[in-house]
């Protein structure tokens, strides 16, 4: 399987574009035939299959949302018989109707074999020691990992979410070599290993697969200096199959390549839902045309992102590259007409050093609070100012305050 994500890897834009037509005309037949609700949607919004023949024809299909696949639940979008499953994971929120995600045996395979694209571009190989910090169950993150790591023979620690001075000792003890962990967690390690009188630098470790929450190059810049290792952003969804199906970070850092023979991605305004132009920031639009189980046609991600570019890419690979996800759309942050992510104020904390802060908004009133020093505050609320155009209540507050995450980390709290 090594050979075939290499290959996957390598397409020429030639290749990628008579698969990607070939996949979107199937997709939306095997939609069509065998899942009630995208013949209903598609009959209501007037498309006629036949009429899709290239990529381009895409914008003629209606949007697919999340609360399609909350209506759904449980295994109402499904293409499948119920036989034909072999999981489900889960993606949203801990509140209301979960969204459920079914996967045939073709469906794990796919998933195993992007995340393998993942690790060829990395250099991950049998001789690495891959510990999994994300929580295995319902949720995608240790699974989409584990399946890979285990196919390609490596030493596998499947540790799972928290308790964090374990995952310190079987660090050190194993020499581990890749953490994949989501992207607010190594600097909780670090923290950790500190008061243990480990030092992470020192340790064989020098891969990091780090996603599931949007972080910032200047935040990169901090990991990687605490650990002296690589660390390399990996997006997924759990609606297109989970952690690392989409693509994975260029390793020149020009972006995020998206398998376009696996997804295609389209940038719209939120609002009106019209493609925006290259370069221009908006919402991602995904649609899965390979996966069997549940395939989704037009998936508004909430993602915020924008192309770079459609060309080869100085490392080579010609699938198109996007931004790094910036955030979500719900965690925008609109202040005084200034329109805003989290991630935007996380770069300039982070450009002084501060590894923990925590935004709060609400009754008209911005708080950045965060750990260190009086004289950073003053720092930021220049850069704030400048690069923002206003100025929150800014918090200089003592080592240990803020409260600590061994998952996702609440950086946006909204105090309404
Ligand atoms: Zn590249």
């Amino acid at each position: 399987m090594i050979e075939l994500a290499e290959k996957g890897i390598r397409l020429s834009k030639k290749e990628i574009d008579t698969i990607k037509t070939k996949r979107l005309r199937t997709v939306v037949k095997y939609a069509f035939w065998r899942s009630p609700f995208y013949r209903k949607r598609f009959k209501e919004a007037g498309v006629d299959i036949d009429s899709i023949k290239s990529a381009e024809d895409i914008v003629k299909l209606p949007l697919t949302l999340k609360q399609d696949l909350r209506d759904a639940y449980p295994l109402g979008m499904c293409c499948v018989s119920k036989e034909d499953i072999v999981r489900v994971q889960m993606s949203g929120g801990t509140t209301g109707q979960p969204v459920i995600i079914p996967y045939t045996r073709k469906d794990v395979e796919q998933w195993k074999e992007m995340m393998m694209r993942a690790f060829c571009i990395a250099g991950i190989t049998s001789n690495d020691v891959i510990q999994i910090t994300p929580a295995f169950g319902l949720w995608n993150g240790g699974f989409g990992f584990h399946f890979a790591a285990d196919a390609i023979n490596a030493f596998v620690i499947p540790t799972g979410a928290g308790n964090t001075r374990n995952q310190v000792r079987f660090m050190r003890d194993f020499g581990t070599t890749v953490l994949c962990a989501t992207a607010s967690y190594p600097l909780r390690i670090a923290e950790v290993a500190e008061e243990m009188g480990v030092d992470v630098r020192a340790l064989p470790l020098n891969k990091m697969l780090l996603g599931a929450e949007p972080w910032s190059e200047e935040m990169r810049k901090q990991i990687e200096e605490a650990f002296d290792a690589i660390a390399y952003d990996i997006p997924g969804l759990t609606e297109m199959g989970g952690v690392g199906t989409v693509g994975f970070e260029c390793p020149m850092r020009h972006g995020l390549h998206i398998w376009e023979d696996n997804y295609i991605v389209e940038v719209v305004d939120p609002e009106t839902g019209e493609t925006v132009d290259d370069g221009e920031e908006g919402e991602v639009i995904y649609t899965s045309l390979n996966r069997e189980a549940m395939p989704l046609i037009r998936y508004r991600s909430g993602e915020v992102s924008a192309v770079v570019s459609r060309e080869r890419c100085e490392c080579g690979i010609e699938h198109m590259t996007i931004k790094r996800i910036k955030g979500r759309t719900d965690d925008m942050v609109i202040y005084k007409g200034v329109k805003f992510y989290p991630s935007d104020i996380e770069a300039i904390l982070a450009s002084y050093g501060v590894r923990h802060y925590r935004i709060e908004v609400g009754n008209g009133k911005i708080a950045v609070k965060f750990e260190g020093d009086e004289g950073i505050a003053e720092k930021v609320d220049k850069d704030i100012k400048e690069f923002l155009g206003f100025r929150p209540k800014i918090e200089a507050l003592s080592h240990g305050s803020l409260e600590r995450f061994e998952g996702k980390t609440k950086r946006l709290v909204r105090v309404d």
